[in-house]
């Protein structure tokens, strides 16, 4: 199969890639589409031989869930089942965080095929506030799964030409709109009812959307699989949460403390730095055969979320021997950069 990059930035341009994606998607075809996270893989949500065709072009394993997103607020209903004790709070966070990076796990509605789950009891859902998907799923008119447009297991594409690297040969149409916005996955959320007080609100996945973010209407708890102080991970909850995500071919080694760092002699080694200073003590490490730094100057975390995957791919190309990555501080979506690379690390 060929597959075909359709530029959008252009209204005729983006009207006629809009057409051709909405044809395959009603055909049962998957579609590349950019969102504000990462490039997603588009099926036909109520489809189970579209929503094959998506576990095929990624050879995902049926046990990973797919995310469900919708073409409006009000089509929730069609895909889940909102309790009645938690009602008013989605209702909440639907009205602060869609469209956008947030993504909620919630009791799924019949129709939604078993495939789509992974058999699981729950669906997880979002609405992404990307023009051109957006202008993609209203002219479809229904609920599209979509997730991260890699092969299982790889770096998420954050561009057009990442997405071909992946799936070249498997699909028929990416949408370019250029880099997404954020760069990371939506945060997951699970929502767990109080009988007073706030709820508790579950993160099964660290995202654009931060704990600060999420704090005013709940208590925010962790539950992605992360080491806890004593080093104990925890089993995780959801079969795409496993360690060893997100990873380049290259080996990759976060190293939280430059002192715990002693380059081999004769090996090959790129730094991705957090934002190139002398003063944070990598750069004079090693004699580097390449540095990426994620945010120059005085190290901005959005902008780093921005340029992880794409620095990732870019050192991945290079053919050393490892990559060393240094730590970016643990707050607001920092805390999301840190867990893709524990993920991506081999230690
Ligand atoms: P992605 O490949 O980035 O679209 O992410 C899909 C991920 O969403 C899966 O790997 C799971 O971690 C998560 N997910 C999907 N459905 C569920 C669910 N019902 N419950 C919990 N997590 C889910
Ligand atoms: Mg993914």
């Amino acid at each position: 199969m060929d597959t075909f990059i359709a530029p959008t930035d252009r209204a005729d341009l983006l009207r006629a890639a809009v057409t051709q994606a909405v044809d395959f998607l009603r055909e049962g075809e998957v579609v590349a589409l950019p969102t504000e996270t990462v490039y997603g893989l588009a099926a036909d949500a109520m489809n189970p031989s579209a929503v094959a065709r998506i576990f095929e072009a990624k050879e995902r394993p049926s046990f990973d869930p797919l995310i469900i997103h919708l073409p409006h607020r009000k089509r929730l209903a069609d895909v889940a089942i909102v309790p009645a004790d938690i009602a008013e709070t989605v209702a909440t966070l639907i009205e602060k965080f869609w469209p956008g990076p947030l993504t909620l796990v919630l009791p799924k509605a019949d129709a939604v095929p078993e495939s789509v789950t992974g058999g699981l009891p729950t669906v997880a859902v979002r609405m992404s506030s990307h023009p051109v998907f957006k202008a993609v799923i209203t002219s479809f008119g229904g609920p599209l799964a979509a997730p991260s447009a890699n092969r299982f297991g790889r770096i998420s594409p954050t561009s057009a030409s990442a997405v071909m690297q992946e799936l070249e040969g498997r699909i028929p149409l990416i949408l370019d709109a250029g880099a997404c916005a954020e760069g990371l996955e939506s945060t997951i959320l699970k929502i767990i009812p109080a009988e007073k007080g706030k709820p508790l609100f579950r993160i099964l996945r660290a995202g654009p959307v931060t704990k600060d973010d999420l704090q005013p209407y709940g208590k925010v708890e962790w539950a992605n699989g992360q080491p806890d102080k004593k080093g104990n991970i925890a089993p995780p909850e959801v079969p795409g949460q496993l360690p060893s995500h997100y990873a380049p071919r290259t080996p990759l080694r976060l190293v939280e403390n430059p002192d715990h760092f002693l380059p081999e002699a004769g090996k090959r080694y790129a730094l991705l730095s957090y934002r190139g200073d002398e003063e944070d003590g990598y750069l004079g490490l090693a004699e580097w055969e390449h540095v990426h730094v994620l945010s120059p100057g005085s190290g901005k975390l959005p902008e780093a979320a921005l340029r992880l995957y794409h620095a990732l791919r870019a050192l991945d190309e290079l053919g050393v021997d490892e990559i060393i990555a240094e730590p970016v501080p643990l707050r607001d979506v920092g805390v999301a950069i840190m867990e893709r690379l524990r993920r991506a690390s081999y230690l």
